[in-house]
């Protein structure tokens, strides 16, 4: 029996939920799961909220296993970053999501792709010429993917900024996720060579409820503004977050309230250059 964060019990019951419990196996079935190719990407569209185009796409992991089914990234991803298991993980998005969106382009869908990138992945003094490579392979120019950056404590700061500095000058777009949640935001945004600020989805949740919600979220959004940096808001749930958004003047937003993430298949339903075919 485990108690689960949303103060709710929750009972392992079945041997399957047992085994999924036990990090030693999980790590040997994540292991098991790139050389099976068992991970797979959904897409979730961020749109313009000005215009209701979609200004990009953000890859985000699942992983299908045959008998424990469908596992949403937070139940792996942290061990994948305490196995070193994110590195091949973490090519392999990169890859994946580099090759999904040649096949976009050719279809006439010209968009931009985000991949999530961990700190860990920002350590490889070659990730550099990792990502040439791939972008080479893929014949796509740097401009269209950009990384996604979450705040955590890194051993080697350095080693970060100039790993993205250098991924920046190629052209790379880069972006702080889950902006003002960690322990560093100021920092990073100090020290990094930041294209994009992502908003965490937290803040969104208090509106049009949370006067001090709205405060954080405008003065994000004036930050961003005076920085000459973009902003994007996630987790535009509903009608009233889109309207104060709106009225903020932040021109981007990533939600249920537009889409789930999506099958690959699935999201060209909503991409009029691929409908149109
Ligand atoms: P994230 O990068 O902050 O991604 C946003 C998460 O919020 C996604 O969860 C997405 O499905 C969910 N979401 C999107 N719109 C809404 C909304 O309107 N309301 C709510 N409540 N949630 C929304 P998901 O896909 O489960 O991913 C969770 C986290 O796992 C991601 O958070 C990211 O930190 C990590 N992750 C996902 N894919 C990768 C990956 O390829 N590499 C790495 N290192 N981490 C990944
Ligand atoms: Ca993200
Ligand atoms: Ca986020
Ligand atoms: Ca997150």
């Amino acid at each position: 029996v485990k108690k689960n964060g949303k103060n709710n019990w929750k009972f392992y019951s079945s041997l399957y939920d047992l085994e999924y419990m036990n990090p030693l196996l999980m790590e040997t079935e994540l292991y098991k799961a790139l050389e099976q190719q068992q991970l797979l990407l959904h897409y979730q569209p961020k749109v313009n909220l000005a215009t209701g185009e979609i200004t990009g796409v953000e890859a985000l992991i699942r992983w299908e296993h045959p008998v424990w089914g469908i596992i949403p990234p937070l139940d792996f991803i942290p061990l994948a970053e305490a196995t070193g298991l994110i590195i091949p993980i973490g090519d392999w998005a990169l890859e994946s999501a580099c090759r999904q969106l040649r096949k976009w382009h050719q279809q006439g869908f010209d968009t931009v792709v985000s991949v999530n990138v961990s700190m860990q992945q920002l350590h490889q003094p070659d990730l550099l010429g990792k990502i040439k490579q791939i972008l080479k392979r893929n014949k796509l120019k740097p401009e269209y993917l950009e990384l996604e950056i979450t705040e955590s404590v890194t051993a080697d700061i350095n080693q970060a900024i100039s790993t993205l500095t250098a991924l920046k000058k190629l052209g790379v777009k880069i972006s702080i996720d889950d902006f003002g949640t960690g322990f560093s935001s100021f920092t990073y945004l100090k020290e990094f060579p930041i294209d994009t600020i992502k908003i965490d989805q937290s803040f969104l949740e208090g509106v049009p409820d949370s006067p001090k919600d709205e405060t954080i979220i405008k003065a994000i959004l004036s930050m961003g503004c005076n920085l000459h940096v973009n902003v994007i808001a996630e987790g535009v749930e509903r009608k009233e977050q889109l309207i104060f958004l709106q009225k903020q003047h932040c021109n981007e937003g990533q939600g249920y309230f537009f889409s789930k993430p999506l099958p690959p298949e699935e999201l060209e339903k909503l991409v009029p250059e691929i409908r149109q075919k």
